[in-house]
């Protein structure tokens, strides 16, 4: 059986055409996964994260003044998107598709949304095009189910993923792990569990290796209920915002590893997609197709 794919059509919001969050990539990825055959019988499609769910990570007043759209407009400038209320939709709509891929991780194994990683959100408000932080709310919300004890955060955005950090600081159920350009946003880093800044320009085989020096020690150190991927796409050569130099194979290779280091130790995986910038939207969206085909060969 192919791993469930989570899509919802909510996630491409409107907002101006040249504005450079490349928010079309969400339409397009979903395109690419239909077309490529990873999801035969359709997407697995989510409900919106509710108020109390996105709570559960977030201060409750930051929850309410987005859902009501009315989220100040310094906090909006900082979160990078016109927050109107597709906007709001979508970011509610992703949450929610992380929540299902991960109970779905938990029941079948493998399990990927179409968005997500939204790793700036901090839990009194979003920035960095991050409007709720998904992965902690799923953790959140499993957690408070009772559905998990413990969990993992694998963060190969090339950001460094400072609203997990900041959210799960006094949280010994939660290890994160990001490893991200040492000079890339966010400026202000907060500590992750373990966190791997890498020098601007590093290749494939540094990465990996990278990579590989830390994830299989920490799954066996941890060995948690749950693992959160976000495979971001910007440490890619070509990306607008990344300073290093990962090829689409680079990229591959780093998804089988993540997947094959966690799924060969009976641990349930759910992936999201995190960042990937640039003007032509349709590498962009290719390159983030790499995840799902990564879970579907893995799989099979
Ligand atoms: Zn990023």
């Amino acid at each position: 059986m192919l791993p469930p794919i989570v899509h919802h059509p909510a996630y491409t919001a409107e907002i101006p055409a040249d504005h450079r969050f490349p928010m079309q990539k969400y339409r397009r990825l979903a395109e690419i996964v239909a077309a490529d055959g990873l999801a035969p019988a359709g997407f697995v499609v989510p409900e919106p994260a509710t108020s109390a769910q996105l709570s559960l990570a977030h201060d409750q007043s930051y929850v309410e003044a987005v859902l009501a759209l009315a989220v100040p407009p310094a906090i909006e400038r900082e979160i990078g998107l016109p927050m109107n209320e597709t906007v709001v939709r979508r970011a509610a709509a992703a949450t929610g598709g992380t929540i299902l891929a991960a109970r779905l991780a938990l029941a079948h194994g493998l399990a990927c949304n179409t968005a997500g990683g939204s790793h700036h959100a901090r839990s009194d408000q979003g920035a960095g095009f991050c409007t709720f932080n998904d992965v902690a709310v799923a953790i959140r919300v499993l957690m408070a189910e009772g559905m998990i004890g413990t969990a993992l955060v694998v963060d190969c955005d090339v950001h460094q993923g400072d609203g997990t950090a900041e959210i799960f600081a006094a949280d010994a159920t939660v290890t994160t792990l990001s490893l991200h350009g040492e000079k890339n946003y966010p400026v202000r880093k907060r500590a992750s569990t373990i966190d791997i800044g890498l020098a601007d320009g590093t290749d494939d085989r540094a990465y990996l290796a990278a990579l590989d020096g830390i994830l299989a020690p920490l799954l066996d150190r941890t060995h948690p209920d749950i693992v959160f991927y976000n495979a971001g796409v910007d440490p890619h050569e070509e990306d607008r915002l990344g300073r290093l130099s990962l090829s689409d194979a680079g990229l591959a290779e780093r998804d089988r590893r993540v997947i094959e280091a966690v799924r060969s130790r009976g641990i349930p995986l759910a992936g999201v997609i995190g960042g990937g910038y640039g003007a032509d939207v349709e590498p962009i969206a290719r390159r983030h197709a790499l995840l799902h085909h990564a879970a579907a060969a893995f799989a099979g």
